[in-house]
């Protein structure tokens, strides 16, 4: 069996740059924040890497994203726009991009991203997966990671080192 890839969507596969003025300043308003799933860009560059690499690991994406109706449904619509196909949610041809899995956070979690993301992690590995690498850009993400021993891709662009 193939080991795990694991990949974030906020800030590493999606450039969400152009909401995040709504989570700058309290209060927060992560509606809004939310809301613009659909209006991210495409990172080029962490795309083209992952498409090269998608052969030799099985491919998943994990985001702190709620798993709400909307959250689902509007990230789902941002993938197949995009060209990644979920392969395990939905079925279709044309995509350049194949990922096994999307996990997301639980609905009404409001737990740190680190803490969800490596309840997720635990759950992957539950599930027979075996996560060696990851495409991340919080750096606390990245170290609960590499705790756990995976090598991580660090895609964090932020110049003024913020969190
Ligand atoms: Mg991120």
């Amino acid at each position: 069996m193939k080991d795990t890839c694991i990949i974030d969507l906020d800030g590493t596969l999606s450039d969400c740059n152009h909401r995040l003025h709504h989570i700058k300043n309290k209060p927060k308003n992560w509606k809004a924040f939310n809301a613009g799933y659909r209006d991210d860009i495409l990172i080029k560059p962490v795309f083209d890497i992952l498409c090269s690499i998608q052969n030799k690991y099985r491919m998943v994406i994990m985001t702190g994203r709620e798993a709400s109706k909307d959250g689902m449904l509007h990230t789902l619509e941002w993938l197949n726009t995009n060209g990644i196909f979920i392969t395990n949610v939905l079925k279709g041809y044309g995509f350049e991009l194949r990922v096994e899995a999307l996990l997301m956070r639980p609905q009404g979690s409001y737990e740190p991203d680190y803490v969800v993301k490596e309840s997720l992690l635990n759950t992957l590995k539950e599930n027979g997966h075996n996560p060696v690498i990851a495409f991340e850009d919080r750096p606390l993400v990245i170290d609960m990671f590499r705790r756990n021993g995976l090598y991580v891709f660090n895609c964090n662009q932020d110049t003024t080192n913020e969190e």
